[in-house]
């Protein structure tokens, strides 16, 4: 399988961040969901790789080109949905799409009224009144209506009511059957990934923690609990995250094997996306 999108030892400073040799890389026909807490470093790393904030080392290769001497024909080859979207505010929906079109070899007019009328959207209205949710759309439409190759958002759900949130994750659905095509997206909403996400990378404090499939992380991850009296300084080694009350102990662990054998008599549950990225964090901040 081809990697669309490859990130090689990214480094970006600001005077209290920085991005830390993140690497990482995304096949053709997956979906990837990129999560971390507020800060940890998603939209500043989705930047770097669209050359809107200059990096100070690393190596992005789209589509097999180089960002740095083809950023021009990648961004024809790409779609791009940030939670910015520089538009002008005086023009229709419309007219901002005459302007923006013509930058795109393979703009599709059809497919733009397509999804205008799938999300609801008049073309004749006015960008300066469109609500929050209504400009997310608005930007997903023009993301989708160049056929592009690979989708870079920057948490496209966020602000969506849930029929239209369940509409996009329909589209990008769709979009990946025609195959040979990628999805990158940041979010916060972890239905969002459980739904349709192949593979996640957590980021925090600027680096990547992990890129798993979710298939893996579902398999490997378990939330065990027990009588807190049954943990010793070997077994509590076997888990991510721990908390311990009167009631007993809770803790995430990746070694449901090891801790079965080492700990008598546990509850063995599932752990969900959020529970795995918050015992990763937990680690972190307790090993530091
Ligand atoms: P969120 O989930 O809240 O959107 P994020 O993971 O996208 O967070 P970033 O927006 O990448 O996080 O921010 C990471 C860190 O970089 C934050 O501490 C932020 O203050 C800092 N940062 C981002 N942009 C700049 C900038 N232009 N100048 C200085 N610091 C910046």
């Amino acid at each position: 399988m081809n990697n669309i999108l490859e990130v090689a030892g990214l480094n970006k400073t600001y005077e209290k961040f920085s991005l830390k040799n993140v690497t990482f890389s995304l096949a053709e026909d997956c979906i990837v969901g990129f999560i971390g807490v507020n800060g940890a470093g998603k939209t500043t790393t989705i930047r770097s790789i669209l050359g809107l904030a200059r990096k100070n080392s690393g190596k992005i290769s789209v589509l097999g080109m180089d960002m740095d001497t083809h950023e021009k024909e990648i961004k024809d080859r790409i779609g791009v949905v940030m939670d910015e979207g520089c538009f002008y505010g005086d023009l229709s929906m419309d007219e901002m799409k005459s302007i923006i079109a013509p930058a795109y070899t393979r703009w599709s007019n059809n497919d733009y009224r397509d999804f205008m009328r799938k999300f609801d959207l008049d073309p004749k209205q006015k960008i300066s009144t469109l609500s929050k949710g209504m400009r997310m759309k608005y930007s997903l439409v023009l993301a989708l209506s160049h056929q592009a190759e690979l989708l870079i958002m920057d948490e496209p759900t966020s602000g969506l009511d849930p029929l239209v949130r369940s509409q996009l994750l329909d589209i990008m659905a769709e979009y990946m059957k025609q195959g040979g095509k990628g999805v990158f997206f940041s979010t916060h909403i972890t239905s969002d990934l459980d739904k349709i996400a192949d593979m996640l990378i957590l980021i925090d404090d600027g680096k990547i923690e992990f890129e798993k499939s979710k298939d893996e992380l579902f398999e490997n991850y378990r939330i065990i609990k027990g009588d807190a009296k049954l943990l010793n300084s070997e077994n509590k080694k076997l888990f991510l995250s721990l908390k311990v009350t009167n009631y007993g102990f809770s803790g995430v662990t990746d070694n449901v094997v090891k801790a079965q054998k080492s700990i008598p008599d546990i509850v063995i549950e599932k752990a969900g996306i959020e529970d795995i990225m918050l015992a990763h964090i937990e680690r972190r901040t307790h090993s530091v």
